[in-house]
């Protein structure tokens, strides 16, 4: 066991849907897929965090009561997996609560934080985070500090940091893991990166992050684990999809179980109690143009 606690959080979707056509019916299997991956978590005693789609949400009205039930702590993914990118401010704020409501009506609890859909959150639509302040949440995790053709902020504070909203309210922002090599920074142990390297490259990042003094938000989906998908979807699936989505899915079993064996992990939530006293701010949302600032130390 390797000291420093990192965090798991888990994106709840159904593959076809969010990622090959966001108009598509959400299917059956990520139910299945979900309660695979509960099953993993409760043999190896450890709790995530559960960005749960609103329309995953609303078609299978069980499934984050089961989330929360086990142990896990449940935020939102957004409503429909559309990139807020290049979405209206108004249709954000209209998915958002929407999301944000169902969930809430099916735990029982307020729901705390957000993950964009593809960490769609860019430089140009950091002023996104202040609706997510508006809504009454308390952490974020969408900023991913690397350079990527879809998503990604060059530059963006690799810990977790606050933003402050014009409000002067404060957002807790887990940036999705990176470790800088040199002048570059690498995306690290989270979907296709966990499931394309091996094992020992994410547990050597994960040591160098700790060593750091700083948390790593590992991410997945419960779909990396279903290995039967790409034979049994109705779907035709693009050449470039089936290399970049399914390749490795095999490996994800047992890199995820070394994983929980390695590290110790605690949801968003917890971490915000414990950390946020000691976190920096990074981003003003008043200050114009909206840019990072210079983080010497945090946490
Ligand atoms: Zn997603």
């Amino acid at each position: 066991m390797i000291s420093s606690s990192h965090l798991l959080t888990v994106d709840v979707e159904d593959w076809p849907q969010s990622t090959l056509d966001h108009d598509l019916p959400i299917g059956d299997r990520v139910v299945t897929n979900t309660q695979r991956l509960l099953e993993i978590l409760a043999q190896n005693r450890v709790r995530g965090t559960f960005f749960v789609l609103g329309r995953v949400a609303e078609r299978h009205r069980r499934l984050s009561f089961e989330i929360a039930a086990a142990g896990h702590e449940v935020a939102t993914h957004g409503y429909s997996h559309e990139s807020v990118e290049d979405m209206p401010i108004k249709r954000f704020k209209e998915e958002l609560h929407r999301s944000v409501e169902v969930l809430r009506q099916q735990i029982g609890k307020p729901i705390l934080g957000h993950r964009a859909a593809d960490f769609s959150i860019s430089e140009r639509s950091l002023s996104i985070l202040e609706c997510l302040v508006e809504e009454g949440l308390i952490y974020d995790s969408s900023i991913f500090p690397i350079q990527h053709p879809r998503y990604g902020i060059p530059g963006a504070c690799r810990r977790p940091h606050l933003v402050r909203a014009s409000s002067k309210a404060l957002l807790v922002e887990f940036p999705l893991p990176t470790i800088g090599f040199g002048p570059l920074t690498l995306p690290v142990a989270g979907g296709g990166y966990f499931r394309c390297f091996p094992y020992w490259w994410t547990k050597r990042a994960l040591g160098m992050i700790g060593a750091e003094g700083s948390t790593a938000a590992c991410y997945l989906h419960p779909y990396e684990l279903d290995t039967a998908e790409l034979n049994e979807t109705p779907y035709r699936i693009p050449t470039s999809l089936r290399w970049s989505q399914f390749t490795n899915r095999r490996s994800v079993r047992s890199k995820l179980a070394r994983l929980l064996k390695d590290f110790r992990f605690l949801t968003m939530g917890e971490a915000c109690k414990q950390m946020r006293a000691n976190l920096q701010i990074a981003l003003d949302l008043e200050r114009c143009p909206i840019s990072y600032q210079t983080v010497t130390s945090s946490m």
